[in-house]
């Protein structure tokens, strides 16, 4: 028998590979300072590495229990409790997940159905629709502007329908660094009481966030709470995004339904990792400090673009910076975009890959979750275009 390629209807005909991928990958090519992909360039910390083998050696190295090991859902059961004051039961309403990214889709599988409805904001991260499409439900998207992005909540509600199953929130938000005030949850809270909405708040830089201002979680909001599943990503808050490790906090009765789900796309996951982590959450001073470390580094980056043509508005949030190149070209973002790189040598990400249809703000997101001085040679670059 012969196999026919033809014969392969794709579940996803219009899309490619990840604009993170990439752009990384020509930031190789092009031997360019890799300002794209989210990720730190430097150590994590030696603690945690320590505790990781330690485990290992202790043999903890065989299958998890399903929901995750007990003693980390228990860690981050009292994080919640102290950072929010809600209440989660380790037992029935967290689960340690492989990365924020493995808790979002098995969200969006858990429940979302065929042809229901699944209001996004763009920009967004580029996992939430490709994940509501394979589920065979249609992601609506809200668009948000530059330079400030806030969500029209009055405009929100024109978009739900009898078919709107989910929101998808972001705060703080990849890629404009903007951040959702109590009075959007607050708002979202009254848009979807009484309804079968859920909200999957995807809270991955909960801990990066500056200039004072502390993260509004949906935890915090009791009737908000009931009908959310809130996301976070140990990748981000402990530098390892490599470690794919992440969890989600739902209530009960969303959780099982997730778990449902869980069960089968990973069963559970790395055993002396969640081992290590659970003993290294348990010591608040470790993520605590996180927001005023990202807020040095962002300023130590606008600083040293403050002779730039580049203009900003200084990110409130995550580890990205966006800067607006429209004092220096009108080009197309993507097309600006591989110039800086092939020419300049500084790889960033056009904000145009975070929508679903074409867009030009003449805008590109930069990380500076980088040592001072790859994004010292990083703006030195910048200044000179
Ligand atoms: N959500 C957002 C907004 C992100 O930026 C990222 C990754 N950078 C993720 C989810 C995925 O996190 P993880 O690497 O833990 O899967
Ligand atoms: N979240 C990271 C970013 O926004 C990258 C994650 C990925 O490569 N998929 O750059």
């Amino acid at each position: 028998m012969t196999f026919f390629p033809e014969s392969i209807i794709s579940k996803l005909p219009h899309t490619g590979t990840s604009v993170f991928a990439v752009m990384t990958q020509m930031a190789r090519e092009y031997n360019a300072i890799n300002l794209s992909q989210g990720f730190p360039d430097f150590m994590i910390s030696e603690s945690l590495i320590r505790l990781v083998g330690k485990y290992m050696r202790k043999g903890y190295n065989q299958y998890a229990p399903m929901p995750g090991v007990m003693a980390l859902r228990e860690r981050i059961s009292e994080k919640t409790l102290g950072l929010y004051g809600a209440i989660y039961d380790p037992d029935k309403e967290i689960t340690v997940t492989a990365g924020a990214t493995q808790a979002l889709y098995t969200a969006i599988t858990a429940f979302v159905r065929d042809e229901d409805e699944v209001i996004i904001f763009e920009p967004a991260y580029d996992s939430y629709a490709p994940a509501v499409k394979l589920n065979g439900g249609m992601p609506i998207a809200f668009r948000l502007n530059p330079p400030e992005y806030s969500i029209d909540w009055n405009e929100v509600k024109r978009l739900i329908s009898s078919r709107t199953r989910m929101i998808i929130i972001n705060s703080p938000h990849n890629p404009t660094g903007s951040v959702l005030a109590e009075n959007d949850l607050k708002e979202l809270d009254k848009m979807t009481r009484d309804s079968g909405i859920l909200i999957l708040s995807d809270e991955v830089y909960e801990h990066i966030i500056f200039d004072g201002e502390k993260h509004e979680s949906v935890c915090m909001h009791p009737s908000l709470r009931e009908r959310s599943l809130v996301v976070s990503s140990f990748g981000k808050t402990f530098h390892a995004t490599g470690w794919k490790m992440g969890y989600c906090v739902a209530p009960a009765v969303l959780m099982k339904e997730f778990r449902k789900v869980h069960q089968f796309m990973v069963f559970t996951v790395n055993t002396p990792i969640q081992h290590a982590l659970a003993d290294y959450i348990n010591n608040p001073t470790n993520y605590e400090g996180l927001g005023e470390f990202y807020q040095q580094k962002r300023d130590f980056f606008l600083s040293a673009l403050a002779t730039s043509r580049f203009k900003h508005i200084p990110a409130a949030g995550t580890y990205f910076q966006l800067l607006d190149y429209s004092n220096i070209s009108d080009e197309d973002e993507m097309v600006f975009a591989q110039r800086l790189v092939k020419e300049h040598k500084v790889a960033a990400v056009p904000t145009s890959s975070f929508y679903a249809k074409p867009v030009n703000n003449n805008m590109l997101r930069f990380c500076f979750a980088k040592s001072e001085q790859t994004l010292e040679e990083a703006a030195d670059i910048l200044c000179n275009i």
